[in-house]
């Protein structure tokens, strides 16, 4: 009788402290893994739904926040995208152990998790294309695992070639001038993207996010934008040119910061290519048009790099352990990285919250805006800038900040209305504003065709 207590009370033991088991999770499994996630850690976490895939899949998030489903004003939001092709699973299950990981830390009071999930709200996408992952899962159980099976969503289509482009346009406004951020969407945007990538991309207008990562796999090294290369008036060359973005050094560094905290990303060696330092800027690796990345920083607030995590896109279930062992320490402190450049509320005389007002730091043409609640975050590396703050109808206002490496500093600006009646309008070469026209026709027939022959030469990418 004892004997039988004695083992009731080890499987009891084992329940209570059962390690976070490695393996992969079909849907249901997904599904059930966010809830329980979310039952363990009710108070600092909210399951909710940004759509549906084609096959009515719900795209779930998990989200992590001392308030979840309220944005906190100078509370940064955070997003983290998993599986966005299906058969590149690996952040999909990453993501899966972030959760129960950040939910246990914070329960056992772990005080770097605790002022993670206090001071930010995460937003856990851990798979964007379910479709796609149902087919790859079933190959891989079947054993004919082509490297492309379950890439696409279920209408075939490559969800990361699937977003307006709008690098067209910013590398026009480069050269002639015109916006330099939020550049719109096109009319009919929700007939040519599909019912994932629209979800997605109103799920980003909804929240001003500020950083994000979009976990992929087939290589290992952490990419930043921008993905498309500046086109060239080169016939029938692949164009792999490094195309930075204003924030190159930023970008750089974010990606380093991954790339370090990884186990083995850094050492550049990996899958038989070699990136320095792990990174790469994306168009100098391969151009790739219409992706997320570049969608991200061109049409909101949020700087996102791609992570590529593992050589095989659906590693063998006894590799997660060691690769997550491998990424922890990558995927938290990729996190933190929110936390630095400058912050700050835009108000008026009233102390009335100033939304979409535009951020522009003097030497870096990508400006930001507040977000509805008037607050805005503009990540920056350490240094002395020039910041200015401009709104319609009210006069602009300049201060010089010296940023350092730790916490983000705190600027404040209250705009003073105009005077009427209203000086002549003057507008420098950051300030561009939502809503103003673009320039019509500026990619010509030629080089349409031509990205579509660049298109089909391309290498199968990750
Ligand atoms: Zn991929």
């Amino acid at each position: 009788m004892s004997d039988l207590v004695s083992i009731f009370l080890q499987l009891l033991l084992f329940k209570l402290v059962a390690p976070v088991t490695f393996r992969h999770h079909r849907y249901d499994d997904l599904v059930r893994t966010l809830y329980k996630v979310h039952n363990e850690c009710p108070h600092v976490t909210r399951v909710y739904s940004i759509g549906r895939s084609v096959k009515g899949r719900h795209l779930y998030v998990l989200e992590f926040s001392d308030y979840p489903g309220i944005h906190e004003p100078l509370e940064p939001e955070v997003k983290y995208v998993g599986n966005m092709h299906g058969n590149e699973v690996l952040g999909r299950e990453l993501l899966l152990q972030l959760s129960e990981f950040l939910c246990e830390e914070f329960r056992n009071r772990n005080q770097r998790i605790v002022q993670l999930v206090e001071g930010t709200r995460i937003h856990i996408l851990p798979s964007m294309n379910p479709d796609g992952y149902e087919v790859a899962a079933a190959a891989q159980d079947r054993d004919i695992s082509g490297y492309l099976v379950g890439r696409n969503n279920a209408n075939g289509v490559d969800l990361n070639r699937n977003f307006p482009d709008l690098n067209t346009y910013i590398y026009y406004n480069e050269k002639n001038g015109g916006p330099n951020h939020h550049l719109p969407l096109p009319d009919n945007w929700k007939n040519q993207v599909e019912p994932e990538t629209q979800a997605v991309i109103q799920w980003i207008r909804s929240f001003n996010f500020v950083l994000s990562a979009n976990l992929h796999g087939g290589a290992v090294v952490a990419n930043y934008p921008y993905d498309k290369s500046l086109e060239h008036r080169v016939r029938g060359f692949r164009r792999t040119a490094n195309t930075p973005t204003p924030d190159d050094t930023l970008f750089q560094k974010l990606a380093k910061v991954y790339s370090y905290a990884h186990g083995w990303m850094h050492q550049g060696w990996n899958c038989g290519d070699y990136f320095s330092d792990g990174i790469t800027n994306g168009a100098s690796w391969y151009s790739l048009s219409k992706g997320m990345q570049d969608f991200n920083y061109l049409h909101t607030n949020c700087f996102e790099i791609t992570l590529e995590l593992s050589c095989d896109k659906f590693p063998r279930q006894e590799e997660l352990q060691r690769e997550w062992l491998s990424n922890r320490e990558a995927l938290i402190q990729f996190l933190e990285q929110v936390h630095q450049g400058i912050k700050g509320m835009v108000r008026d005389e009233n102390y009335n919250n100033l939304a979409d007002a535009v951020i522009s730091v003097s030497g870096i043409n990508h400006d930001v805006t507040s977000g509805d609640h008037g607050d805005y975050f503009r990540l920056l590396l350490p240094g002395t800038y020039t910041v200015t703050a401009t709104a319609p109808r009210f006069d602009p206002e300049t201060v010089s900040v010296t940023v350092g490496p730790g916490e983000p500093k705190l600027v404040n600006f209250q705009l003073k209305r105009s005077t009427p009646p209203a000086a002549p309008k003057r507008r420098g070469p950051n300030s561009g504003h939502r809503g103003r026209v673009l320039p019509k026709k500026v990619q010509p027939r030629a080089a349409r065709k031509k990205e579509m022959m660049v298109k089909q030469s391309q290498r199968v990418p990750a």
